[in-house]
């Protein structure tokens, strides 16, 4: 019973059935909504908006809602379901929302049977009733309400309808504590095993505070961290085990199916009654007839990369790259007009220079890329709400599985496309020790966001026309290093076999404004917290060490500075992959810092005054071989201290950073050596 007036609900649901989307409906909130399992990791927790269109302003915060991660069922076999799970058993909520998609409505009530078993107040929330009405299927609420003894509220999510009733009735089961009233849907040999274990674990279960019948059809099942949680007798395990090896004798098969055909018979009882499905969707149909095109056997990768290629050139060849001229332009025209007036009024040259180099060229070199960035997240952002991501992941999982990975990997290599942080952290849903590990040492191998600004600089200064093309071959290569890292960490050092992945494709959607809006708002937020934070302080740090000798007087000319000298240590390691003098190794330092930063120290070292003489004097230091050699070890060398301290953490090892580091500086290392030396023989330099 909820005490104070306050009430917590949980919202529980298979993934990809709009629970994000529900949540943010109510509470205002702007979570990354995904069409793509595996988007939610955490759970999330926020208050009902009061005085929003769902409860008036008096009520505001007195109820909370917790979003968890997609589940399809309450074993412990993912960290998602374990979240789950433990979050519904400890916390206690008031009333549980159970999401359904009633597209894949057989799927939904199975976990449904199963949250109902945990005798919490609940309400069924048939979600995208829109798709079904529109392919002419029907439900009858009262119907299927009656047969599985959950309240049933239709509703569609993503346009608002029925969400305000669903909130009453959820509010309602959970003051009146009007509990599941069917807990029991086994017959024969199931049920009376069920029951038979229900009694003998009655007060271990209540001690843990789940019901006997929950604990006994987990344990039947076989759910290790349940058994130790109850905390059996020898004696008991044995009973339990008899009645479990005696069930499935009488029903013929392994424990596992033989309740979850218990199941699915009621579920499909309840459905053939009560759903009236459309014989195949329109939607389906056209999901099934492009699906046998893009994820075919021949095509799908070579039109993986065509829509990449376009992507690459949309972006670094026409929108982008204009859009981020202008503001280039505006950042010389203006950084100019800001020189000339603390020159007129006698300011102190090192400030003149401070402004004028670090702020103007440094930091606002960095921001003119803020465009590019944009046009290519809207593109990725389309992709992943539509689906197509997901059509990704399914075809670059079968070819993984071949290679000895798992293709649950893909998710977080995919997310690292944008930033390595929480693409590493997503690693945690990855079911095996194993498989976590491997994934967590390919994925920074992904080119992330903050390297864009370099391929934009070098791609507009070298690559004119084939810009895309290049910025492709990187993304490529990247893709391909991290494959064969894999193979090779499979081959030697974590020997063992990728924990089997039943991927998922979602129904194409045509995606939501709203969802792609939040998704870029988010990118650029944070892209311009780095640039006036961590860029800002590494670009100053470099134009201190460059406007400095080794006694803080001003240093006469750069080759007497600080920083000439420490890059001029670090030089001659890189001159064999072409790009051996002391402003580029200087860069490569910063970049460790974060990757943009490299953008940002090319601009002060060469004293350019925005991107766009930046692009004009790269030519000068450069040939294109060189540039694409240098562009090459960007893609792959050590990640930014963000994402080391997050993989020492992940990996609860400060040595697995460490060895991190080293390791990606060599494979980069050498990466561009191959790279630079072939270019070299195939151009006859
Ligand atoms: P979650 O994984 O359960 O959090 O699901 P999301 O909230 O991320 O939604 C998954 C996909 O379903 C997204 O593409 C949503 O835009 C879409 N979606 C959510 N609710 C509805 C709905 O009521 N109708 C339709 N047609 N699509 C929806
Ligand atoms: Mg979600």
């Amino acid at each position: 019973m909820p005490d104070h007036g306050r009430i917590f609900i949980a919202l529980a649901g298979n993934p990809n059935s709009g629970k994000t989307t529900l949540f943010n409906q109510l509470t205002g909130a702007n979570q990354h909504v995904g069409n793509f399992p595996g988007v939610t990791v955490e759970k999330k927790e926020a208050d009902i908006r009061g005085g929003g269109e769902y409860l008036p302003r008096r009520e505001a915060g007195r109820i909370t809602i917790v979003d968890l991660p997609g589940i399809y069922s309450l074993s412990p076999y993912t960290q998602e379901e374990i979240v789950a799970r433990d979050f519904i058993i400890r916390e206690k909520p008031d009333a549980i929302v159970n999401i359904v998609d009633v597209m894949n409505i057989e799927r939904g009530l199975y976990l449904s049977l199963q949250l109902m078993q945990l005798d919490t107040p609940m309400v069924i929330a048939l979600n995208m009733m829109d798709e079904l009405r529109e392919n002419h299927g029907s439900v009858d609420i009262k119907l299927l309400s009656e047969r599985v003894g959950v309240p049933v509220v239709p509703i569609s999510a993503s346009r608002k309808e029925g969400v305000g009733e669903l909130l009453e009735t959820a509010i309602h089961v959970a003051y009146g504590d009007r509990r599941p009233l069917i807990q029991d849907f086994c017959t024969g040999a199931v049920h009376r095993a069920i029951h038979a274990v229900a009694h003998l674990i009655e007060d271990h279960a209540r001690r843990i505070g789940i019901t006997p019948r929950f604990a006994a059809t987990k344990v039947i099942e076989n759910d290790p961290p349940l058994l130790d949680a109850l905390g059996l007798t020898e004696h008991e395990r044995h009973t339990i085990e008899e009645a479990a090896s005696y069930m499935q004798d009488e029903a013929g098969t392994d424990r596992k199916s033989a309740i979850a055909d218990m199941r699915y018979e009621f579920i499909g009882n309840a459905v053939g009654a009560a759903v009236e499905k459309p014989h195949t969707t329109l939607h389906q149909d056209r999901s099934a007839r492009i699906d046998s095109l893009l994820t075919s056997k021949y095509f799908g990768i070579p039109i993986f990369a065509c829509v990449m290629a376009l992507i690459f050139w949309l972006t670094f060849g026409v929108i982008g790259a204009a859009l981020s001229d202008v503001l280039g332009l505006f950042f010389e025209v203006t950084g100019a007009a800001v020189a000339g007036a603390l020159a007129e009024g006698g300011v102190n040259p090192v400030i003149q220079s401070f402004v004028g180099d670090a702020v103007f060229a440094g930091v606002g070199s960095v921001i003119s890329f803020i465009p590019m960035i944009i046009v290519m997240f809207f593109f990725m952002s389309i992709l992943e709400d539509s689906g197509y991501m997901a059509r990704v992941a399914f075809i670059m999982d079968k070819a993984l599985r071949k290679l000895g990975l798992s293709g649950r990997s893909i998710i977080p290599m995919i997310l690292g496309f944008g930033c390595s942080v929480p693409a590493i952290m997503s690693v945690r849903t990855l079911s095996s020790e194993r498989d976590r590990k491997i994934t967590i040492m390919l994925t920074p191998f992904m080119s992330c966001t903050a390297k864009l600004p370099i391929y934009g600089a070098f791609a507009a200064a070298f690559f004119g026309h084939s810009a895309g093309l290049v910025v492709l071959s990187l993304y490529a290569l990247g893709i391909a290093v991290a494959i064969c890292a894999g193979v090779v960490l499979n081959k030697l050092v974590y020997r063992g076999k990728p924990v089997p992945f039943i991927m998922e494709l979602p129904t194409y959607r045509f995606p939501n404004i709203k969802s792609v809006g939040i998704l870029l708002w988010h990118r650029t937020k944070d892209f311009l917290q780095r640039a006036f934070t961590v860029i800002f302080v590494a670009t100053v740090v470099i134009w201190f060490l460059q406007t400095f000798d080794g006694r803080l007087n001003v240093a006469a000319d750069q080759a007497g500075s600080m920083l000439a000298m420490i890059g001029g240590l670090a030089a001659p390691v890189f001159a064999p992959l072409g790009f051996g003098t002391w402003i580029f190794a200087t860069a490569i330092i910063a970049g460790f810092i974060a990757k943009e930063t490299v953008v940002s120290c090319l601009a002060v070292l060469t004293g350019a005054a925005s991107v766009i003489s930046l692009e004009a004097a790269l030519p000068g230091l450069l040939t294109p071989l060189q540039a694409y050699s240098f562009l090459v070890f960007c893609l792959l060398y050590t990640p930014c201290v963000a994402a080391v301290s997050v993989v020492g953490k992940e990996m609860h090892s400060s040595l697995a950073s460490v060895s991190m580091v080293v390791r990606q500086a060599l494979v980069a290392w050498a990466c561009a050596f191959i790279v630079y030396r072939v270019g070299l023989l195939i151009i006859g330099g």
